[in-house]
């Protein structure tokens, strides 16, 4: 089941990120208008990135606004399309995700010309001539569409229908949705958690407590899950303390938004204590130096305390340096250790992150740190589990030896597990009526739907 009827004609039809973790959207009506929550791109599996070029449902066109809980890719990445069936009307954030989703959609855009050029220039496409998904025209003209509204204020979407944003402490900006639409007799209330972290981030605030609602939409990612809760820092700390005794090279692969900056700062907080050596800390990805400086504006979306946004050069490491252009990345290479090149993309499928590991990886003194996700099939999945035994990775049609150690911190993730997702719903001042749960493979969304069901007793309907 895809639809949903609640009272007084409310109806809720998910489009995307239903029995999946991408291509989050889901229309909203009531009131005889239609909202669309959330426009995410389909990423991942080739079967999945088609779905991105699907004619655009006829559900999804006359919309009235649309709603963005957050600026990663799978929640926003297909906003600048909707112009293609006219949409006119008012794209709603938070400021933050409004900056994030400058970068993240500017960037996406230039991808997609880029691809399109490519197949272009080398007859590989099946439509001639091949045109990108969007434009970066495109984007910028979304992106004026922009309305932003603050965490806890109230904002009339349409008539009828109002929404406010609680923190959601997953990325920058990320925010939790909560509907008010009147009725007759009462007001009904449809909650959408997008993406819930956990607050066990440096960087994040935790997420505010579960409103009062009827109706939960939540996010079950890892609903099968309960995160590792190994020492982030520790582990962090070994490493540095390993390159720096051998003076040799830690390359950390990272996501640009959001897990570069939570590490600049761990590394930080490690000098702080006295716990590692001062060493030469390179962040190489424009992007992330773009989003890096999105992360020390929103001051509103940091820990209590952290006090990084008066002092903000005590968020960098002390030996701080980053590169911008091309040029300076390359010359990279010359550099001597001790060292710790941050880069993208974390999980190596293209970026400066590759020519680091073309210079370093043959080297058995350097280090290779995995601080992120890696989907089957990419090249980080191959590096991390088969790079030793397979004694070779490819990179630009090249093999090339893999004798540096590779290594992971797998409790860095932004998603709240199996757990957090639960005490998050017991965090409300009233149980909901009933939870749909969204953006999950199916068995972690099994797994959490029958969890729910023990552990509080409430109605819960899993989308898969
Ligand atoms: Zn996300």
């Amino acid at each position: 089941m895809r639809k949903f009827h609640f009272e007084n004609g409310i109806e809720l039809e998910f489009f995307g990120g239903a029995g999946e973790v991408t291509g989050s959207k889901a229309v909203l009506s009531a009131h005889r208008k239609r909202i669309l929550v959330d426009c995410g791109l389909f990423q991942g599996e080739k079967t999945s990135r088609e779905k991105n070029w699907a004619p655009i449902p006829e559900a999804l066109t006359g919309l009235d606004a649309i709603l963005i809980t957050h600026a990663h890719l799978d929640h926003c990445g297909s906003l600048p399309r909707m112009l293609s069936v006219g949409f006119k009307g008012p794209v709603y954030c938070t400021p933050g995700t409004r900056d994030l989703m400058r970068i993240i959609l500017l960037d996406s855009a230039h991808l997609q010309e880029e691809d399109s050029e490519y197949a272009n220039r080398t007859g590989y496409s099946n439509h001639k001539p091949a045109k990108p998904l969007y434009t970066v025209k495109d984007a910028q003209q979304i992106l004026r569409q922009v309305r932003t509204l603050a965490i806890g204020g109230w904002q009339t979407v349409v008539p009828g229908v109002e929404v406010q944003f609680t923190r959601a402490g997953h990325i920058i900006g990320s925010s939790v949705a909560r509907f008010r639409i009147k009725g007759e007799k009462r007001d009904f209330h449809i909650t959408f958690s997008g993406d819930l972290g956990h607050g066990r981030q440096e960087t994040i605030a935790p997420p505010d407590p579960l409103p009062d609602t009827e109706c939960l939409v939540l996010e079950s990612t890892y609903g099968d899950r309960v995160h590792e809760k190994q020492s982030a820092l520790a582990l962090l700390q070994e490493n540095i303390q390993q390159i720096s005794k051998n003076s040799s090279t830690l390359v950390i692969p990272s996501f640009a938004v959001g897990r570069a900056q939570e590490v600049l700062f761990l590394i930080r907080m490690l000098e702080d204590q006295g716990r590692i050596p001062r060493v030469p800390v390179i962040l190489d990805s424009p992007m992330a130096e773009d989003a890096t400086a999105v992360y020390l504006s929103h001051p509103e979306d940091h820990p209590p305390n952290l006090g990084f946004e008066r002092k903000q050069r005590n968020f960098f490491p002390r030996h701080f340096e980053w590169t911008r252009t091309a040029q300076e990345s390359v010359e990279l290479a010359k550099r001597k250790g001790p060292l710790v090149i941050l880069s993208a993309s974390g999980m190596l499928q293209g970026g400066r992150i590759l020519h680091h590991l073309k210079t370093r990886l043959p080297n058995p003194e350097n280090i290779v740190l995995f601080v992120g996700y890696q989907a089957e099939g990419t090249k980080g999945w191959f590096l991390k589990n088969y790079g030793k035994k397979e004694g070779s990775l490819r990179i630009h049609h090249e093999p090339i030896p893999v004798k540096a150690q590779i290594e992971s911190i797998d409790s860095l993730s932004a998603h709240a597990d199996a757990n957090d997702l639960v005490s998050w719903i017991r965090s409300s001042p009233k149980k909901p009526d009933q939870i749909i749960l969204n953006h999950g493979q199916p068995d972690a969304t099994q797994s959490l739907a029958e969890k729910i069901k023990k552990e509080l007793g409430i109605k819960v309907i899993p989308l898969i």
